[in-house]
């Protein structure tokens, strides 16, 4: 059977769901805090161009792949509260954070969960005008798999928005990311979750991820009509929006 990356490990394709849900097991509890300390709070600004950039309606069927904690589904209705929004994880203990903070914070309504794979939606075809993947997609076990499918769920003319750590564009900026990824985040991660490798597999998942005009030509590949991504901190993140 083929061999896939599992960070910088090799790992049979079929281990892969479960090492990725025992990160997310792991840094479940202190992810938000965790968020904000790796990215100095920009994680916020981030996803609030997400949504922007999906130009949505008043009355849109949304889906967020690998919800997590739900802070997409949050922007959302915040903005369009008569949105239907779906969020959904291969991670229980994650979208249970979620859920307990959609009450706290007051945006259950119009919010749905439930638990499943990117690479595997239980919803029809056609269903939703726009998908998002929030951080994401770099630890499905088949990115393209997951791509057809999210496909398969969106209408026609539905919009895919896909936010995720990309390539740096500038030699320098590489080289003080580079240091801060491997030098400093691991250490934030042990100080602060008492979790190294977790946060050693976050830094390495990311390095492995497919380069900006790399996942685009995936996008195209898996069948999208048209993709076009938008660099944010220099690439260190980019955001990917593709038509069906
Ligand atoms: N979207 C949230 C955000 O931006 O804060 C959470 C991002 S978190 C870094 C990644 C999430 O992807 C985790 O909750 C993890 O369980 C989920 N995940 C990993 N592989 C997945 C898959 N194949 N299908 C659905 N979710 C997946």
């Amino acid at each position: 059977m083929s061999k896939i990356n599992f960070g910088f490990e090799k790992i049979h394709q079929d281990e892969k769901e479960n090492r990725v849900a025992g990160v997310f097991d792991s840094v479940a509890k202190n992810y938000d805090l965790m968020n904000d300390l790796m990215s100095f709070g920009m994680h916020r600004l981030w996803k609030e161009v997400l949504v922007e950039i999906a130009e949505l309606n008043k009355d849109s069927y949304v889906l967020d792949v690998a919800s997590g904690t739900c802070d997409i589904p949050k922007i959302v209705l915040r903005e369009f509260p008569n949105n239907k929004v779906y969020a959904t994880d291969i991670n229980h203990n994650m979208l249970e954070v979620g859920y307990k903070r959609s009450i706290d914070e007051n945006f259950f309504k119009n919010l749905y969960f439930g638990a499943a794979s990117g690479e595997k939606l239980p919803f029809k075809d056609n269903t939703f005008d726009a998908i998002f993947v929030g951080f994401g997609i770099r630890n499905f076990t088949n990115i393209k798999v997951g791509l057809e499918e999210m496909r398969r769920c969106l209408k026609d003319n539905g919009n895919l928005i896909i936010l995720e750590f990309s390539n740096p564009q500038s030699g320098i900026f590489q080289n003080i990311y580079d240091w801060y990824s491997f030098r400093i985040l691991p250490k934030i991660g042990k100080l602060v979750a008492n979790d190294e490798n977790s946060y050693k597999y976050l830094v390495e998942s990311i390095r492995m991820h497919p380069n900006q005009e790399k996942l685009k030509s995936m996008i195209i590949d898996s069948g999208y009509n048209k993709c076009k991504f938008f660099n944010l901190l220099n690439g260190v993140v980019a955001i990917h929006k593709a038509v069906k």
